[in-house]
């Protein structure tokens, strides 16, 4: 591995501060389950790291009573799989966090670590993304608020700046019955990346789908949403029939390819089954 120098900042004025003096050479690190192993195989050689272990502001997950959720970037996933609030009021967010890795990786994988890495696979992504979040930027320039939907640019490619620090995810109160699920496909039942996921969210009113968003992951260069699936929902009471449409939609979103782990007919599958379910799932938590 490079030597490369560490900074050390305790509050994000100075991670910014640092970012934008040493230029693009530097890369942040929260975790480091995705930075260290690809500066140990050499796909990244930074001259400079900031550690972002010492940034209190950025390890804060608050209930904002009435307004929703705020999630720092360096929360970890098993403190979002373990949060009461989470659980109950955002169990698809929770369902991604408990499906990172191990609870080893999960202890240290942070959910900005998840977003920043932008791998199409990335689990705590398509719950974000159905749960329209918001990411708060910080950098040189201040801060500026991006939605989620727009965040991704490409395979591990974001909007970020080289100078710019993901600071924290806002995510919308729920309106009541609402309801939401994050399943994905592994062959294996630990320590393996989704083949495909899917979270689905849905607000009934008046036994009719108000509001419906559908997020896939793994089936495309970047996490995306199946607005066309959402819309043929939103209006209609959720049968199975219209389930089955929505589904057969969200295939038409998704541009899988064929790799190791699955062929894109295999993924294009998946896509169906997968929100078939976590529709299905959804009504019945919206119920609740
Ligand atoms: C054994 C193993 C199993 C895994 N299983 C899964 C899995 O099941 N599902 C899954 O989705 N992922 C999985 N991962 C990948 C990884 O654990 C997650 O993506 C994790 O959330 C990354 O978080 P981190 O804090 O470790 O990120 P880091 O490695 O610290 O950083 C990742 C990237 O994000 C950037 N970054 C981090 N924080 C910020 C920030 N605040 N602002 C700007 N840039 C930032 C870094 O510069 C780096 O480019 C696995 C990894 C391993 C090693």
């Amino acid at each position: 591995m490079r030597r490369f120098q560490l900074a050390l900042p305790r509050n994000i004025d100075e991670c910014v501060k640092f970012l934008a003096e040493r230029g693009p050479e530097t890369k942040v690190i929260a975790g480091g389950t995705d930075l260290l192993p690809q500066m140990k195989n050499g796909l990244l050689k930074p001259a400079a790291v900031v550690d972002l272990s010492g940034v209190a502001d950025l390890r804060t997950l608050r209930r904002q009573d009435g307004s929703g959720l705020r999630v720092g970037a360096s929360v970890t996933a098993r403190e979002i799989e373990r949060d009461a609030y989470v659980r109950s009021a955002y169990p698809a967010l929770a369902e991604s966090g408990a499906l990172v890795g191990s609870v080893q990786i999960r202890n240290l994988a942070t959910v900005g670590g998840n977003l920043c890495n932008a791998a199409p696979s990335a689990d705590m992504a398509p719950p974000l993304l159905a749960l329209e979040a918001e990411a708060v930027v910080a950098g040189p320039r201040g801060r500026r608020r991006v939605s989620l939907s727009d965040f991704f640019t490409g395979v591990r490619r974001t909007v970020l700046a080289p100078d710019e620090l993901l600071v924290e995810l806002i995510v919308p109160a729920l309106g009541p019955r609402s309801g939401g699920q994050y399943l994905r496909h592994t062959p294996r039942r630990e320590l393996d990346i989704a083949v495909v996921g899917v979270a689905s969210q849905i607000t009934m009113s008046d036994g009719v789908c108000a509001k419906a968003r559908i997020a896939l992951a793994a089936v495309a260069p970047t996490p995306i949403r199946a607005t066309a699936a959402e819309q043929a929902l939103e209006g209609r009471p959720l049968t199975a029939e219209q389930i089955g449409r929505a589904a057969t939609l969200a295939v038409e979103a998704a541009r899988p390819i064929s790799d190791q782990r699955g062929s894109a007919d295999f993924r294009r599958h998946l896509v169906a089954v997968l929100t078939r379910r976590t529709l299905t799932t959804a009504l019945e938590r919206a119920a609740r």
